[in-house]
């Protein structure tokens, strides 16, 4: 019989860990049918003389899914080799959705969009979301976790306070429903409002419920800066006394103040192993970070959403309020620009075309473009002028806590990234290189110019690992029966292009990427062919 695709002659990386091997691929519709010398007959054969073939690569902390609803092809994406996603990260998730606050839910997706583009929000439970989001194909994969931050907007809207005991009841029953509906676990921002309001029992209450259906609790913790270790000691406790698995999300000893701490973090993560709390992490393979612009201002000033922030911000006495905060911090929050310096932070994208000037300038950079007495004021004007859609890109880590992560067995390879595209709306403004960059980079400059992990281990890291964490049976290996995921990319030339200065562009060295046996990528190119589904946990 003929099989539908053969790959030929490939150097295989099976993502198991273990060295490479020479073999052939046999796909059928989106199945792996054989592995090995094949002599078989197939529709279409792809000759890999000289190149690697890997399971696709799977990225376990991805917010794609703010972008998906209009964007399906996920072009940034696809082409740097990622075949599936893990979205619904930070604590932030598109359902479930309290009917009040619809139109509000569409403002804050619309603020990561170009500004002609807007998401219809026409669900409300998890289950109606995944069921919409079936409708179509996208250019990879999509598994969902449930936003915490999303749930309690849902219950209580943006409110700065303790659920009261109804509240707490109806935050897990729909999570409840999300993980019904498929959800692969629960995920947290604790750095945004609203999950920055909430103490931690509410959290072990919420992953108590997770844990009941296999699920996994993901983090973006409550510091990544000044008080990265308590971050660390609280997530690994949720993960205890919930009983979940935990997976720090995006991890970073992100503030001058933390260099160095990565040893100890990975130190509390294996102790925490020996002690039975399966916890692991992920990175992005990058010395800056990127959020909202907003997130420079103290908690506080965000109860109520974005629409309160504002009109916060054009309240001089509160003004001068978030202006002292910001000079002199508060407990336990993570003030950037006390830890970072505003010659550190850069905008990333605006919305309006008078604003464009400032993007990719740092705040010291753009106080004096625009002629502002001081960083702050520029903060607040951008914000106000920009409907609060502004994004930073922080520049925070220190390389040697990046090796020391990435090296670590427990660490895998995620981009936090939405997605993007060379061309068209999805090119606006200067997104953080890791749209594009990833896993190019990780293995052009870390596996081959720097050393720092061997190639199988760089493979693993962004396959099985990513697979096994988050419940992916059949994905993430190169294996008979598993399904046809494949990266296929040239280990001597793969390197990221994009750069902070100039982040649209494509890696070089991917040559073929196939989801669920269709192929995207053909010889470096994208095809326009679709085969990425959602996926739902069973
Ligand atoms: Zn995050």
């Amino acid at each position: 019989m003929a099989y539908d695709i053969l790959i030929k002659d490939a150097r295989i990386v099976d993502g198991a860990g273990g060295p490479w091997f020479w073999g052939d691929i046999a796909i059928e519709g989106d199945t792996i049918k054989a592995v090995g010398k094949l002599d078989v007959e197939a529709e279409r054969v792809i000759r890999a003389e000289g190149l690697t073939a890997a399971p696709g690569f799977i990225d376990p902390h991805s917010h794609a899914d703010a972008v998906a609803p209009v964007f399906p092809e996920l072009e940034s994406l696809v082409m740097q080799g990622i075949t599936t996603v893990i979205a619904g990260n930070c604590g932030s998730s598109l359902a479930p959705v309290n009917p009040e606050l619809r139109e509000i839910m569409e403002r804050e997706a619309k603020r990561w969009l170009p500004p002609e583009l807007e998401i219809k929000i026409t669900w409300t439970t998890f289950d109606e979301y995944l069921t919409e989001m079936e409708g179509r194909r996208y250019g990879v994969n999509m598994a969902h976790l449930v936003g915490h931050g999303t749930i309690r907007i849902a219950a209580m809207g943006y409110e700065a306070r303790e659920p009261t005991a109804e509240e707490l009841e109806e935050m897990k029953s729909l999570t409840a429903e999300a993980m019904e509906a498929g959800a692969y676990g629960l995920s947290t921002g604790l750095i945004y409002p609203p999950g920055c309001y909430a103490k931690t029992e509410e959290i072990i209450e919420l992953a108590k419920v997770v844990a009941k259906y296999g699920g996994i609790y993901a983090s973006h913790i409550r510091g990544e800066g000044d008080t990265l270790l308590e971050a660390v000691r609280e997530a690994i406790r949720i993960g205890e006394e919930a009983g979940i698995p935990v997976e720090i999300s995006h991890h970073k000893a992100a503030s001058r103040k933390v260099w160095g701490k990565s040893a100890e973090t990975l130190r509390m993560m294996e102790e925490a192993r020996k002690r039975g709390v399966d916890v692991t992490c992920d990175q992005y393979p990058y010395r800056a970070g990127a959020t909202s612009l907003a997130t420079l201002l103290p908690p506080w000033a965000h109860e109520g959403g974005m629409e309160k922030l504002l009109e916060r911000l054009r309240d001089p006495e509160l003004r001068e309020r978030m202006r002292r905060d910001i000079e002199r911090g508060l407990p336990g929050w993570e003030n950037f620009v006390e830890e970072l310096g505003w010659e550190n932070i850069y905008i990333s994208h605006v919305q309006t075309e008078k604003n464009k000037v400032v993007e990719g300038k740092n705040l010291v950079e753009v106080k004096e473009i625009r002629g502002d007495p001081d960083e702050f004021t520029s903060v607040v004007s951008l914000l106000l002028e920009e409907d609060g859609a502004v994004g930073m890109i922080i520049f925070a880590m220190d390389e040697e806590d990046v090796q020391r992560i990435m090296r670590h067995p427990l660490q895998m390879v995620g981009t936090d990234a939405l997605a993007a595209s060379p061309r068209g709306p999805m090119s606006h403004g200067k997104p953080h290189p890791r749209y594009y960059g990833t896993y190019p980079r990780v293995l052009g400059r870390y596996v081959r110019e720097l050393g720092v992990l061997t190639l199988e281990e760089a493979v693993r890291k962004m396959t099985s690992a990513p697979a096994q964490r988050f419940g992916l049976w059949d994905r993430g290996l190169i294996r008979p029966g598993f399904k046809a995921d494949i990266t296929i990319f040239d280990p001597d030339t793969i390197i990221d292009k994009a750069t902070f200065e100039n982040p649209h562009q494509f890696p070089e060295g991917v040559e073929y990427v196939i989801v669920n046996g269709v192929v995207e990528v053909e010889e470096g190119r994208l095809t326009g062919e679709l085969g990425g589904r959602v996926l739902r946990k069973r």
